[in-house]
């Protein structure tokens, strides 16, 4: 395996009971890079995020780390192997302060803190009390100081206030530096687009166009949304 390849999807076919969602996808994203999967409601992007986290078995196709097969993996043995997932919310505890939350992950919250004073300031709140906003930062601030391997970030700019929005997008940018491979998952082509190296356009549980960031002008996202190719 070589471990530089980052992360692929090949093929990927799964689906809830009856209901196959997603139809063949292929997707990759290699070390030090930011794809855009953008899509509509509904076109399978949270479905692609759960298959690449492990949450959700794959009836067809391949799951690729690092050149690695890993499609039988479970859930917390890709966590472990660097694959992060980052939905909104998720893996906070909402009882505990954000100085709590951090140890819980890092013995030194102290590099957070330095990278983001939002969370310093409120270091001694419960995680419940913060905002949407910074309850996201305080999920990606591990990432910081021990860089996945890959962090995939379903919606990470809904909702957010704006101040915390480019707080969240200067760190993807920093993860990248990092070599990370990071696959953004938004529903509007948003300050993620801007960001991204590449571009995969999603419609019906497939990718219909994937090409960098500079070859996407409007005409092209008109035809995605569309779901015209
Ligand atoms: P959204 O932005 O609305 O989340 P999406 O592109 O992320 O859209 P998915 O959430 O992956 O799309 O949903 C794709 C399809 O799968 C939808 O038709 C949805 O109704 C269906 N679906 C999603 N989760 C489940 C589930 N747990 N059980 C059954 N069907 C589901």
């Amino acid at each position: 395996a070589e471990p530089g390849d980052g992360f692929r999807m090949e093929g990927v076919v799964a689906g809830y009971g009856d209901v196959t969602v997603l139809r063949g996808v292929d997707l990759a994203v290699r070390p030090g890079e930011i794809v855009a999967l953008l899509g509509a409601n509904g076109a399978g992007k949270s479905t692609t995020c759960a298959v690449a986290a492990g949450d959700l078995p794959v009836r067809a196709g391949r799951v690729l780390l690092g050149g690695q097969d890993v499609t039988r993996w479970p859930a917390h043995r890709r966590a472990r192997a660097g694959i992060l997932l980052a939905p909104e919310g998720r893996g906070v505890f909402p009882g505990l302060t954000v100085e709590e939350n951090l140890r819980t992950w890092l013995p030194d919250p102290e590099p957070v803190y330095e990278r983001l004073p939002r969370l310093a300031e409120r270091r001694g709140l419960p995680a419940g009390a913060l905002s949407g906003g910074e309850q996201q930062l305080l999920t990606l601030a591990p990432a910081l100081v021990r860089p996945p391997r890959v962090l995939i970030a379903d919606e990470p700019s809904l909702g957010l206030a704006p101040l915390v929005a480019e707080q969240v997008l200067a760190l993807f940018a920093e993860l990248r530096e990092h070599g990370v491979a990071l696959l953004l998952v938004e529903e509007k082509a948003t300050s993620a687009l801007e960001l991204a190296d590449t571009v995969a356009f999603m419609s019906l549980g497939t990718i219909t166009w994937t090409g960098p960031r500079a070859a996407v002008d409007g005409e092209r996202l008109t035809t995605a949304y569309l779901g015209v190719t």
